[in-house]
């Protein structure tokens, strides 16, 4: 029954989409870094072999093929919108390519006679390690697989029995060190995210029924007349008063009107129709609901609205001293945002607020709309 407001959900994959699309900036950054740092690369190439060096091309070459495609795929990525999800495995995926330039190189270098040093490699891994943008469990496999991938070259390439040791040894410790500062580093970020959420969870949500409060309809009430604005639809606001609640209270005590309010919040959530409709808990026995009507649709938009005090009496809660049923009821009272009207939003409070004043009057168990 307690369903919570969708964008609350303290889940793994919210955060997974709030991990991929966070840091946009350092993001960017961090692409143009790992560029300069292989033009950097470049360079030395081309000063330690020469312009006449007949491998030269084919270095440079290989490094540009290898890592601009998918460096600039991976820029693309921070500005689109389907991309950005699954930006971890596209890092993934870049990190994994530039690595093999590396191998290929050191690979080209040594048919030239040049055993290369590891460094480069280990430039590579602290910064694989530092880089914003992917999982620390990507990061290690990518690590891993390159390091492995460097020993089994210096291996088959019968590199002196040292160099071996050496590498293995350096490769070792940053990797180990590198994963465990990422592995801090993303459950830092993990904790930050689920404290953050919960926090804004009680901040938005009412504690009884899980809907939305005051704060949180401002919220969404804000972002849904853009919407309506945007593309043209129509907004119901309605505010929703249970009928003769004190007695209710009276005659059945406190509890029992919490359970009565939680069953009323959840018949009110089962009227949404998709995510964009929104039920609040105003205070006390008085809701919040809106409904969006993307196609301006307006006589369905008023159906609808009509159908929600009936569905609050066929939830058929015993009401033993109501003065007009046996069962709970509710009034209601609702105004309408037409999309970039001058309307704001305490006139359609107001409105709403003297229609459910008219369907109070007019005996309860009612909705009235305001024109
Ligand atoms: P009307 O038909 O005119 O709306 O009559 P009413 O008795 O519902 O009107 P009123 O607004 O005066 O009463 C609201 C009551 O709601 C008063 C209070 O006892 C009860 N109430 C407010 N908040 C809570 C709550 O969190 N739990 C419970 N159990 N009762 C609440
Ligand atoms: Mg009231
Ligand atoms: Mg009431």
């Amino acid at each position: 029954m307690n369903k919570k407001p969708d964008t609350n959900a303290l889940n793994e994959q919210d955060f997974l989409l709030k991990y991929n699309s966070s840091q946009q900036d350092a993001k960017r950054s961090a692409i143009i870094l790992t560029l300069v740092v292989i033009f950097i690369f470049m360079i030395w190439d081309l000063l330690f072999l020469g312009w006449q060096h007949p491998a030269t091309a084919n270095i440079l070459w290989s490094r540009a093929v290898l890592t601009l495609p998918p460096l600039a795929w991976l820029y693309y990525c921070c500005y689109s919108e389907e991309q950005i999800k699954k930006f971890d495995f596209w890092c993934f995926v870049t990190a994994c390519f530039i690595g093999v330039s590396i191998l290929y190189n050191i690979y080209q270098y040594n048919r030239i006679g040049h055993i290369l040093r590891v460094d480069g490699l280990l430039l590579y891994i602290f910064i694989l390690y530092i880089i914003p943008g992917f999982f620390q469990k990507h990061k290690t496999w990518c690590g891993a697989l390159i390091s492995l991938g460097y020993l089994l070259l210096a291996y088959v390439l019968e590199w002196p029995g040292e160099k071996l040791i050496y590498g293995a040894v350096y490769l070792g410790i940053f990797n180990v060190a590198g994963s465990w500062h990422s592995w801090n580093n993303d459950r830092k970020t993990k904790n930050d995210y689920f404290n953050h959420s919960l926090l804004k969870k009680l901040a938005l949500t009412d504690q009884l029924t899980g809907l939305y409060n005051r704060h949180g309809f401002d919220e969404k009430l804000s972002q849904l007349m853009t919407k309506a604005d945007q593309n043209n639809g129509l907004l119901a606001l309605i505010i929703l008063d249970i009928d003769y609640f004190k007695r209710y209270n009276d005659s059945l005590g406190h509890l029992v009107g919490d359970q009565c309010l939680m069953a009323v919040s959840s018949g009110l959530l089962a009227r949404r129709r998709n995510e964009d409709d929104l039920v609040v808990r105003f205070g006390g026995e008085e809701f919040l609901m809106v409904f969006y009507q993307q196609d301006g649709d307006l006589q369905t938009l008023k159906q609808h609205i009509r159908e929600i005090c009936p569905a609050i009496a066929a939830l058929e809660i015993p009401h033993p001293s109501s003065a007009i049923a046996d069962i709970v009821t509710a009034s209601a009272g609702a105004s309408i945002y037409r999309a970039n009207s001058d309307t704001r939003r305490t006139q359609l409070m107001q409105a709403a607020d003297s229609a459910l004043y008219r369907a109070k009057q007019a005996g309860r168990n009612q909705t009235q709309v305001s024109e």
